[in-house]
């Protein structure tokens, strides 16, 4: 028996150099790009079970394939603020990968937007996008934009111009952006009303998180922390746990965030605490989710403003101080890294007993490894907040279809779409050796399908 476990050992070292090498290369070709490197070590580390396994996916090449963008488009945004001045910023679309669907994705307006964030939230969104079952491939796009202090005014000219290149390059069926930070229902009207201006014809189909007037799906505004809280809650019954009775802190304000806290709240958690980027407000009676949605919604104000509404409640400066609030489960929901090692072992000592990854990438590895070292649930951001792209995809289809769904359809739908991410997601874990690691299931599930997908359609 000995050369069985040699041969073992053997493919699990080629499986690692091979990876390696593949690694290496992606740093040498995309030089100081941390986030797109952190993204696809994490993912390529989950692989090497798979690569052992199969090693047809090498001989394809696959990861060498995977990792490089089929396209990334970079444009000028030219526009005029309300003091007459030109202002000028800088555009991006990553199209990632369209085996399994028109490459699908959102766009963020935020100054730190550049290359490395888009390509790695367009590498993340390859899996995710496979993940939700549904035909749609990977892309993302933004700008470095910052729409906080802008008028309405100026974001409309802002964004006007951004669909003016932006158009040139996306369509029903080649590639359908969606909302990120910063882009919200009045970014992607201002978008749609642009696209329609400069295109002919009514492509209803072009963007999704469109205004339920024209086009937009029920459901698709609380979707992805609705479904943040779905996932989560298959994690908690797993281990006969729920969110009933449960403290939960949520980071962020905006759409991921409200509507994971309402969600909670509804499954009878308290949620005590909640952000923006520039500080947290803690109530251990429970947050008002309904506040937080007209100041930061509405109102577009800042969450210290929260405080004067309800005195009970804390504001504290300084919004990674969250963590230091004791919760049995964390939903971090702003944006990426915002959870480091340091942070992670504070909320370990204070006895977290699930956190689900409601951003993208918000938890550092060294973070990840050590809620997994300490036997934290923890689920990941491809799998835990894909409802969001899942309902977008079901807005195209109804797009498509000329039809609208009731609020309580898509819900539904969304449900179920996010208890299969997660049961999928525990299968490959199981099947590949590593029970209970969502972040390796996660990541096997999802390339196993865009892989396969590769290979069957040859080399592209
Ligand atoms: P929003 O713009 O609606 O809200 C973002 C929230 O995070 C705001 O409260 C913002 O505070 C806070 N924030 C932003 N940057 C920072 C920072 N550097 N430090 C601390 N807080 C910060 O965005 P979304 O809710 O749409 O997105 C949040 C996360 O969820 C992102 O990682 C996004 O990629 C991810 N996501 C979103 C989906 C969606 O459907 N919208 C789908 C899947 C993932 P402030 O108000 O001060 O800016």
């Amino acid at each position: 028996m000995p050369t069985v476990v040699n041969k073992a050992k053997t493919n699990k070292e080629t499986a690692e150099n091979y990876i390696s090498q593949v690694f290496e290369m992606i740093k040498k070709r995309n030089p100081n790009e941390i986030e797109f490197h952190q993204a696809v070590k994490e993912i390529f580390d989950s692989l090497v079970p798979v690569f052992e396994k199969h090693s047809t996916y090498m001989e394809h090449s696959i990861l060498e394939r995977i990792s490089e963008p089929e396209r990334v488009i970079s444009f000028r945004v030219p526009w005029v603020d309300d003091e007459g001045k030109v202002r000028v910023n800088r555009g991006f679309r990553v199209q990632f990968n369209s085996t399994i669907g028109p490459y699908k994705g959102g766009l963020r307006f935020h100054p730190s937007v550049n290359a490395s964030i888009i390509k790695f939230l367009g590498f993340e969104q390859i899996f995710k996008n496979s993940l939700t079952g549904l035909p749609i491939g990977g892309g993302k796009g933004g700008a470095d934009f910052d729409p906080k202090g802008k008028s309405d005014g100026e974001v409309m000219r802002f964004t006007q111009s951004f669909m003016t290149e932006l158009s040139k390059h996306i369509g029903p069926d080649i590639d359908v952006p969606a909302g990120d930070i910063g882009v919200g229902s009045r970014e992607i009207g201002y978008m749609f009303g642009q696209y329609k201006k400069v295109k002919r014809g009514y492509e209803a189909g072009i963007l999704t998180g469109k205004g339920i007037g024209y086009g937009g799906s029920l459901t698709r505004t609380e979707a992805t922390g609705y479904g943040t809280v779905y996932f989560v809650e298959e994690m908690l019954k797993d281990k006969g746990l729920s969110f009933n009775g449960r403290t939960v802190v949520v980071s962020g304000s905006g759409n991921v965030s409200i509507y994971a806290m309402e969600k909670a709240a509804h499954l009878g958690a308290t949620v005590v605490a909640c952000s923006d980027s520039n500080g947290y407000i803690f109530d251990k009676n429970g947050i008002n989710v309904e506040t937080v949605r007209r100041l930061k919604e509405i109102e577009r104000k800042r969450i210290s403003e929260y405080v004067k509404e309800h005195p009970s409640a804390e504001y504290h400066e300084g919004c990674s101080d969250i963590w230091l609030t004791p919760c049995d489960i964390a939903l971090p929901c702003a944006t990426q890294n915002e959870i480091d090692e340091k942070a992670a072992k504070i909320l370990i000592a204070n006895g977290v007993k699930a956190v689900g990854e409601g951003a993208n990438m918000p938890s550092t590895l060294r973070a990840v490894e050590a809620f997994q070292q300490n036997e934290v649930l923890f689920g990941p951001a491809k799998a835990v907040n894909a409802g969001g792209v899942a309902v977008s995809a079901l807005e195209m289809s109804q797009n498509s279809m000329r039809l609208s769904w009731s609020f309580e359809e898509v819900d539904s739908k969304l449900k179920e779409i996010m208890t299969n991410i997660y049961r999928n997601s525990v299968e490959a874990a199981d099947k590949y050796g590593h029970p209970d690691n969502l972040v390796v299931g996660a990541n096997i599930a999802g390339f196993l399908k865009v892989a396969d997908a590769m290979i069957e359609q040859g080399v592209i």
